[in-house]
């Protein structure tokens, strides 16, 4: 009898949790507001798509989205930080590329990218351009790499930290002309394209999202293209590919995660408003203007994200173990 009352009081808690969950999601976000964790430096590229994507996420979500900025090693302090967060939709990460390639570059990551957190959904592809500061005297790509291996000893090469977009773009570039720069780590690219500009640092790879306006007044020189065709806003800038240097491509990939567990009625909640943000033709127009391109809706969506994280994943864990480079 005894045993029967438990089982009946344990199911009765359970329908309970049930009931308060279906109506914790029905009313999220409740008029409180969210905060989107940015692992990159304010005013940088990953915070610019951000900014962009959750000002129009806000209005149909009825809540402010509060962008926090959690820059350092790459992406991961801010990842490592949403993945152990309260999981009530209040919290979400947006990352890029580097999800899917920090865990082959720290061997003591902390978290777990398929593991510990709900898929919402993918945001924007960027495209990368390497860039010097204007004081380099190579004007063009093929210039530029004999200078390279004439004055391998003294140039720099700036990154967004290991495990940064910028980072793997650096780490293929170096691959492929087999010759390894100074490189020097900056919390996001918008404090190294700084660097560049003062001349403190000489070379970049970084998205266009970060240099369309410095590419339109001529204040970076541009040199190559890290994707296979041309950039569509940057037509003028010939790709690796072009001038002699097949292979060296990186499509920096954005999408948002909450920390594992969040409701999946808050989840659909949180994809719903991101699919709407990505077909919204201002969102799509402000990233064509950066050189970039706002995903399909149907990217934006849990599953699809997941399917192209593994793959990613499995793309770049060998090319990284192949060039043996640990972050820690
Ligand atoms: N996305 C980084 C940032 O926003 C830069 C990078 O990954 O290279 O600063």
């Amino acid at each position: 009898m005894k045993r029967v009352a438990k089982t009946i009081a344990a199911a009765l808690a359970v329908g309970v949790m049930g009931v308060a969950a279906g109506a914790y999601a029905q009313e999220f976000p409740g008029g409180k507001p969210i905060s989107a964790v940015v692992p990159f430096s304010a005013g940088g590229p990953t915070d610019k798509v951000s900014r962009e994507l959750t000002a129009i996420m806000s209005k149909h979500l009825g809540s402010t989205i509060v962008i926090e900025n959690l820059g350092g090693a790459g992406g991961t302090i801010g990842a490592k930080k949403v993945a152990q967060a309260k999981n009530d939709g209040h919290t979400v990460l947006i990352h890029h590329i580097g999800m899917a390639t920090a865990p082959a570059l720290y061997r003591n990551l902390g978290f777990d990218p398929l593991k510990d957190f709900e898929m919402v959904g993918e945001i924007a592809d960027v495209p990368m351009i390497l860039v010097g500061n204007k004081q380099l005297p190579p004007n063009t790509f093929k210039e530029l790499l004999p200078y390279i291996k004439a004055n391998a000893a003294k140039l720099s090469l700036a990154n967004a930290g290991i495990g940064s977009a910028s980072h793997l773009c650096g780490l293929l570039f170096q691959s492929a002309i087999q010759t390894e720069l100074t490189t020097v780590p900056y919390k996001g690219a918008a404090p190294a394209l700084t660097d560049i500009l003062g001349g403190q640092v000489n070379l970049l790879c970084d998205q266009t999202t970060n240099l369309a306006g410095h590419l339109k007044a001529h204040s970076v020189k541009p040199y190559a293209a890290m994707q296979a065709k041309r950039v569509e806003a940057f037509k003028d800038v010939p790709t690796a590919a072009e001038q002699g240097m097949p292979n060296v491509e990186v499509k920096v990939w954005h999408a948002m995660y909450a920390p594992k567990g969040t409701p999946k009625p808050v989840i659909d909640k949180l994809s719903a408003a991101l699919q709407k943000a990505v077909a919204d033709p201002a969102f799509r127009a402000k990233m064509a203007e950066l050189g970039a391109e706002a995903v399909p809706a149907q990217r934006a969506t849990p599953e699809s994200l997941r399917t192209y994280l593994s793959a990613e994943i499995n793309k770049w864990t060998p090319v990284i173990k192949k060039a043996g480079v640990y972050a820690d």
